[in-house]
């Protein structure tokens, strides 16, 4: 969760009208062609937020929730000098995409974290943010989304892991949440890739 005095999820209930994970195999990935070409996603609607630092090379990839209850409100945030938060990339509940740095750039989502040994996570990380309250379902489309950004990422970089913001902030938060579908998320990364680890 980015921010979470501000983005308090309501715990809402499941929206019946949404299509559930579990159709979500059936559905083909959305992009078999994205590409990454000078640290950014083809296909990205890209805003630049000034919320970044230097030049890093990633080697994990951070899962989040963005607890916002609309598609635009953590992006508004992200984008603002004043949040002193980011991700690289945010994918609404639809499957958009929006990226907001350069993906070798330091963004601002990790906080206080550890990994193997490491501190600041944010230097070493692609931080993604999912819109989601916290308790939803992820919907397929925003998975397959997550999928593709996740498989053109690992075929650009030397990417070792990918991490949910409670594996590096353990205690601390609990994105991207029980809902987040793992062992599909990453079934599906595998499935036919780019030659991850
Ligand atoms: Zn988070």
């Amino acid at each position: 969760m980015l921010i979470s005095h501000c983005f308090i999820g309501a715990g809402a209930p499941y929206n019946i009208n949404e299509i559930l994970f579990t159709e979500a195999l059936q559905i083909k990935l959305n992009n078999k062609d994205m590409e990454i070409k000078d640290h950014k996603i083809t296909g990205a609607t890209y805003r630049e937020t000034p919320n970044k630092g230097g030049i890093i090379r990633p080697r994990y990839i951070i899962m989040h929730y963005d607890g916002a209850s609309n598609a635009t409100s953590a992006l508004t945030w992200m984008l603002d000098p004043k949040s002193k938060v980011s991700a690289h990339l945010h994918i609404s509940r639809e499957g958009s995409i929006t990226q907001l740095a350069p993906l070798n750039v330091k963004c601002w989502h990790a906080g206080v974290s550890f990994w193997k040994g490491l501190n600041d996570i944010n230097r070493f990380s692609i931080g993604i943010e999912l819109q989601n309250k916290g308790q939803e379902v992820y919907p397929a489309k925003q998975i397959a989304a997550a999928v593709d950004v996740c498989k053109a990422i690992i075929a650009q970089y030397p990417i070792q892991e990918i991490l949910g913001h409670s594996d590096i902030a353990a205690g601390r938060k609990e994105d991207p949440g029980k809902q987040f579908p793992w062992s599909k998320f990453k079934m599906l990364i595998k499935k036919d890739d780019h030659g991850t680890t």
